[in-house]
């Protein structure tokens, strides 16, 4: 029932051709994708108010959320999404490259609440199943997924430096 409601509050959103202007984009906060991870944690708004995703954007982050972040948590406690969905603005702001998984919702910069399990989130997601891209920085990493193809399982182990 609960996400019957969160389509329908999408939907009234998302259906809308100048979404990327939306002045009450409040309302996407109650959008949860999974059971411990929010909308708004990968969008960012109060910084990047037009930062709305599409619909494919938000399917891509849920299945993100299941396959991924999910079974990370589980494992190293509460994970901090550093950057999740960037429109195109949002990533050149950024700096990011000009096919960033990140403008597709297939990709997100996360750490740690607890520092001390950096390495063992490091380790999980260096060998989980769904791992398409995994580059470490300090203390963060850019893990991706894509529910699209099969998962690539590229690491670099700081990849940034
Ligand atoms: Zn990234």
């Amino acid at each position: 029932m609960k996400e019957n409601i969160n389509d329908v509050r999408l939907s009234k959103h998302l259906a809308s051709p100048n979404e990327a202007t939306l002045s009450h984009s409040s309302e996407l906060d109650g959008v949860r994708l999974s059971p411990h991870f929010k909308l708004s944690e990968f969008l960012k708004l109060e910084k990047y108010p037009a930062n709305v995703p599409t619909m494919q954007a938000v399917a891509n982050l849920t299945y993100g959320c299941h396959q991924i972040l999910e079974p990370a948590r589980l494992l190293v406690g509460p994970i901090i999404i550093n950057s999740g969905f960037r429109n195109e603005a949002v990533n050149r702001k950024v700096g990011g490259v000009k096919n960033s998984q990140h403008l597709t919702g297939q990709a997100a910069d996360i750490r740690p609440k607890d520092p001390r399990q950096f390495q063992q989130l490091v380790d999980f997601l260096k060998s989980w199943e769904y791992t398409d891209q995994l580059l470490t920085g300090s203390g963060w990493l850019h893990i991706s997924w894509n529910p699209l193809a099969p998962p690539r399982h590229f690491v670099r182990i700081g990849y940034y430096k």
